[in-house]
């Protein structure tokens, strides 16, 4: 839909969805970085229109005000979105470079939530590093949310025991990404479902050394199919994207 005739419009090139910092029922702010860059790289002025995700809705809103510390907006009609996809990742913690990448690609790739899990083959400093790092993981899902143009941001969880971690998960579909397994495959698995709309999944992927005797038992406890991704064994990076994109074309209209 058009913005009205009174707004200047921004132009499709700067329609780039902008995840609010704080909000009220009628307006909404960027601050920091986000309000630095649209303000002094892409000279936002009042009466501007941009699309704006405000308490998890898309609206189309009018600048207020622009300075390079603080862009304030009027929020205007609430556009329609597209849902996440509906998979929660348990992510074992590994390599914090490897797998701050796989948490961008999951982002992208629509994941709704994120649960770092330390498991035991979790590198020991990695372990201990865990839970002050999870605020940069917030960060880098909040800007891939925001580069890949969603209208949400995947909840990251707090890096928690694989035990707990697997108390919190409600998904009635639990799939644990496993090398080990050489028949049951991930596509085969999702497509058991009649209903895609009804269908929300959880997939775990192990760490570099993988899920030890003692956690497999633990998943085989709690109700979770192991499957496979194919023959190769896939980085937890690797797995973690192939596992979305399967679970991205069989789940997600286009
Ligand atoms: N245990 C392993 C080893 O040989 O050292 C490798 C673990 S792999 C690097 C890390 C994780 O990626 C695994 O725990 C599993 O969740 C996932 N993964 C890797 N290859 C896979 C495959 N072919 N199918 C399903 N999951 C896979």
């Amino acid at each position: 839909m058009l913005p009205p005739a009174t707004t200047q419009y921004a132009g499709p090139m700067t329609r780039r969805r902008w995840i609010a910092d704080t909000w009220t029922e009628t307006s909404a702010t960027l601050q920091g970085e986000q309000a630095g860059h649209l303000a002094r790289v892409l000279r936002a002025q009042p009466g501007q229109v941009f699309d704006v995700v405000a308490n998890g809705f898309l609206h189309r809103a009018e600048v207020l005000s622009a300075s390079e510390g603080e862009v304030v907006f009027a929020l205007k009609e609430q556009l329609e979105v597209e849902a996440a996809l509906p998979v929660h990742l348990l992510l074992a913690v590994f390599k914090f470079d490897h797998m701050e990448w796989g948490i961008e690609k999951a982002t992208e790739l629509g994941a709704a939530r994120i649960s770092p899990v330390i498991a035991r083959r979790t590198e020991k400093h990695l372990s201990q590093a865990a839970a002050k790092r999870v605020q940069r993981w917030r960060r880098i899902v909040r800007e891939a949310a925001q580069q890949s143009r969603r209208s949400d941001v995947p909840l990251v969880d707090d890096p928690v025991a694989l035990k707990t971690a697997l108390e919190g998960v409600s998904a009635e579909k639990r799939l644990l990404l496993a090398e080990t397994e050489q028949e049951n495959s991930l596509r085969n698995e999702l497509a058991r479902e009649t209903s895609r709309e009804s269908q929300s999944v959880a997939l775990a992927i192990g760490p570099e050394g993988g899920w030890t005797a003692e956690e497999m038992a633990l998943f085989s406890q709690s109700g979770w199919r192991h499957v496979t991704l194919g023959p190769r064994i896939l980085r937890a990076e690797t797995a973690t994207i192939a596992g979305l994109a399967v679970c991205a074309a069989m789940l997600q209209e286009p």
